[in-house]
């Protein structure tokens, strides 16, 4: 017997909570991908993509998940032998460090370990020691899913900037778009790659390459870029087979369309960002209780570091798969695994755990997650302090509507 039995609540950091709208506009037959209304849905979503991103350069949409826009983003800029400088703050950055290797780069690699974001002082040393400006981009993940660790990327600009180095800066916003605060213009990104399945609140399956200028006038000087990830095609096409070089991801063309409306039109950008912000900090606040006695502790220190789209915390072995088992089993919540914090053969593997706030969320829905929490600390007799409930109730309650 378990109070399980209910609507089943998915808290991981992507695929995140789909709106019963953007599921709805899917459910329909397959469209004619020749002529008609699917044609005039796809236009649509570039000037809707590019307000989110918050830039007046291009974007590439592919059929394809989050490692496929990070291997679109590299296709265009990288040839063999050319050299890269990836900065790791958690397991997303080697991962984009590992594809460019694989695509024949020098890869130097910049750890921060788990616990950090990146920091810019290092990053403008090691560009500011390149004389030769051999290194051609610099790749950095805003908000680094296994850590929750956020690099300030105006920062990092700064660090480029400082050093006076032409390399194109990179970032892989793939956790937190449309969650923490992005201006790509504003901050001088010339690259940015996303993914439909965590922010952008529709299935996993369309992967987002955004662009400018610069980064296209260095494409140009690529030697041998792959017809499937070329963005210049996609940007331009002249047919609409070239929106995706071949058959259109055709339900996910709907499914955005409304996820879109909904982000863009009817709350918009800014409130999406405080919403999340609100939301991020109620978790934090149950979090500081919970750990004031007892061993939860929040992976990043610094909440400046902290992202607005994924918690990650520590609990000790085995509490964190106890703790999601039981919240699974008896709460019909599922939460993230600890990703990337020890081998997983490590019995220290098992005390870590995320939460996702990303996307389609609101407050009843994020208390629902944290008063589950606390249900399952105490069914598990595992020590946490009082008062988080309330705490976070506090934060949710102190939201300014516009
Ligand atoms: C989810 C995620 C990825 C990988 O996306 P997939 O769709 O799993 O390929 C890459 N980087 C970050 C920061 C992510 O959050």
């Amino acid at each position: 017997m378990s109070l399980a039995h209910g609507r089943q609540t998915l808290a991981i950091p992507g695929p995140s909570v789909m709106p019963e709208r953007v599921l709805q506009a899917m459910h329909r037959p397959a469209p004619n991908i020749y002529t008609g209304e699917l044609i005039d849905l796809t236009h649509s979503l570039v000037p809707d993509l590019k307000a989110v991103a918050r830039t007046e350069g291009k974007v590439a949409m592919y059929i394809g998940n989050g490692h496929a826009a990070w291997e679109a983003s590299l296709a265009n800029v990288v040839n063999r032998g050319d050299k890269v400088l990836a900065l790791a703050s958690g397991r997303f950055g080697h991962g984009w460090a590992e594809m460019a290797q694989a695509l024949g780069a020098e890869v130097e690699i910049l750890d921060f370990g788990k616990r950090d974001a990146a920091d810019p002082q290092q990053v403008r040393e090691v560009l500011a020691a390149d004389k030769e400006h051999r290194i051609k981009a610099v790749l950095v993940v805003q908000v680094d899913t296994s850590s929750s660790a956020k690099t300030d990327l105006v920062a990092i600009r700064g660090a480029l900037d400082a050093a006076g180095h032409p390399a194109l800066l990179m970032a892989d916003c793939i956790a937190c778009l449309a969650c923490d605060r992005l201006e790509m213009d504003e901050w001088g990104v010339d690259v940015m790659v996303a993914g439909s399945q965590k922010g952008l609140m529709t299935p996993p399956g369309m992967a987002f390459v955004f662009y400018n200028e610069k980064a296209d006038a260095v494409r140009a000087g690529v030697e041998f870029v792959s017809s499937y990830w070329d963005w210049r095609p996609r940007t331009e096409p002249d047919m609409y087979y070239q929106y995706f070089c071949g058959t259109a991801p055709t339900h996910h063309i709907y499914g955005l369309r409304t996820a879109l409306d909904m982000i863009v039109h009817e709350e918009g950008i800014e409130a999406v960002w405080a919403r999340h912000e609100t939301l991020a900090k109620a978790v934090w606040a149950a979090m500081g209780a919970w750990g004031a006695e007892g061993p939860l502790e929040l992976n990043i220190a610094d909440p400046a570091q902290r992202s607005h789209a994924v918690t990650s915390a520590r609990i000790g072995a085995p509490h964190g798969t106890e703790l999601r088992e039981w919240l699974t089993e008896n709460a019909g919540l599922t939460l993230g695994i600890g990703l990337g914090m020890t081998d997983s053969d490590d019995p220290a593997w098992h005390g870590f755990f995320r939460i996702g706030h990303m996307g389609h969320l609101n407050t009843h829905m994020m208390m629902g997650t944290l008063g589950s929490i606390e249900a399952g600390l105490t069914a598990l007799g595992i020590a946490h302090g009082g008062g988080a409930l309330a705490s976070a109730a506090a934060v949710c309650a102190a939201h300014k509507t516009a």
